[in-house]
């Protein structure tokens, strides 16, 4: 067993013995009354544990006694490992190992290729004019182009990703039936979407100190809002594209600029307070790698959205067109370091609120399935 995996054993089998912080996230129900834990189920733990520190902050057993129990770091080193181990195809794992240098090489090599394959292929009196009306961004990169290149790379990330999801779902699967996993949906949605157990049981997060807050959860909650107006923006846009045939650029007070414009300020508000509560945490409660993984993303993140405010403000001037460029291939770049980012544990971690969802049904439902 690898020292990592020994540890998490030492550690979750004193805090089986102890229990002491039952109740304040889904980890202690999901170990309650177990002794051994295979590998298998310490990835399942490790993904189920939101860091928010709340074990760390309670446990008498935290050094300097010498037990030197600290969860919440060993959790998440195995967690780290985890979106190694379970990468598809299994190379791409070694881009979780050095992720701030995986991701500038990918995206600053995309970013880059686009400008400079812009600044040969558009002759400098399109590229540097000032464009108006419908059709004024396709002047400067044609939308096939520039739509094809997006969808490629989102699909074959969002490929990978799934694939990924699903062996480490065949790893961590709990022996249930259909009729359990559905009946576990909702709790485990519920759970997914209110980020229950990053609210240490109620009072909240300790982000700095034994002080409880909110914030983490809340700012979570603001980014992940900026995200899904900015997706929505795009899905409208795609619609009027379509089925109106009317091209973007589209009016300041039309409905894919709108919510464009509250994504993306909303996203940079959420991603500000998530930066500012990560330089404010103690590292030694979580694992380097995951620090790393953490802020890589989130800058990564802010691009995107400062980057296409910038087009937005910039789309009638005759900087557009590079801004417009810059901000495609930031895009693009990180659609494809989705796979060995820190997007994958959105979905390893609602895998396995899934399965806590379906254990905490068991007991009352026996013979169901
Ligand atoms: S973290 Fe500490 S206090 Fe909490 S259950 Fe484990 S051993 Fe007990
Ligand atoms: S850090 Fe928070 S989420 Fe993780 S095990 Fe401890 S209490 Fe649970």
């Amino acid at each position: 067993m690898p020292p990592d995996d020994l540890e998490a054993e030492r550690v979750l089998r004193i805090c089986t013995a102890c229990m002491y912080c039952d109740g304040l996230c889904a980890v202690f129900p999901a170990i309650a009354g177990k002794h051994d834990f295979a590998p298998n189920d310490l990835t399942y733990l490790a993904n189920l544990c939101h860091n928010c520190r709340g074990c760390w902050y309670a446990c008498q057993y935290a050094p300097p006694h010498h037990f030197a129990i600290n969860l919440p770091n060993t959790l998440a080193e195995l967690r780290q490992r985890s979106y190694a181990d379970y990468a598809w195809p299994r190379w791409l794992g070694r881009g979780f190992g050095a992720n701030a240098r995986v991701v500038a090489a990918i995206v600053g090599g995309i970013t880059a290729s686009m400008l400079i394959a812009t600044l040969l292929l558009v002759p400098a009196n399109v590229l540097f004019a000032a464009h108006h009306g419908p059709g004024a961004f396709y002047r400067v990169v044609p939308w096939p182009i520039m739509a094809g290149a997006a969808a490629a790379t989102l699909l074959s990330a969002m490929l990978a990703i799934g694939i990924s999801a699903a062996s480490y779902w065949r790893a961590i699967t709990p022996r249930a039936g259909t009729k359990a996993i559905l009946r576990a949906l909702y709790p485990a949605v519920l759970d997914i979407v209110t980020l229950r157990n990053l609210g240490g049981g109620g009072p909240g997060c300790n982000d700095a100190d034994e002080k409880f807050s909110q914030q983490r959860r809340w700012f979570h909650h603001v980014m992940v809002a900026g995200f899904a107006f900015s997706l929505a923006a795009t899905l409208i846009a795609a619609f009027y594209h379509h089925v109106y045939a009317v091209a973007a650029p589209y009016s300041l007070t039309s409905l894919p600029v709108l919510a464009g414009g509250i994504g993306g300020v909303t996203m940079l508000i959420g991603i500000g307070g998530l930066l500012l509560l990560e330089r404010r945490a103690d590292r030694a409660l979580s694992a380097a790698a995951e620090i790393r993984l953490n802020i890589v993303f989130l800058v990564l993140l802010a691009l995107v959205a400062g980057s296409g405010l910038a087009v937005l403000a910039l789309r009638e001037t005759a900087a557009m067109g590079l801004v417009l460029t810059l901000h495609l291939g930031i895009v693009i770049g990180f659609f494809a370091i989705l796979p060995v980012s820190k997007a994958v544990h959105g979905l390893y971690r609602s895998l396995a609120l899934l399965r806590a969802a379906i254990e905490r049904a068991r007991p009352r439902r026996s013979g169901d399935e």
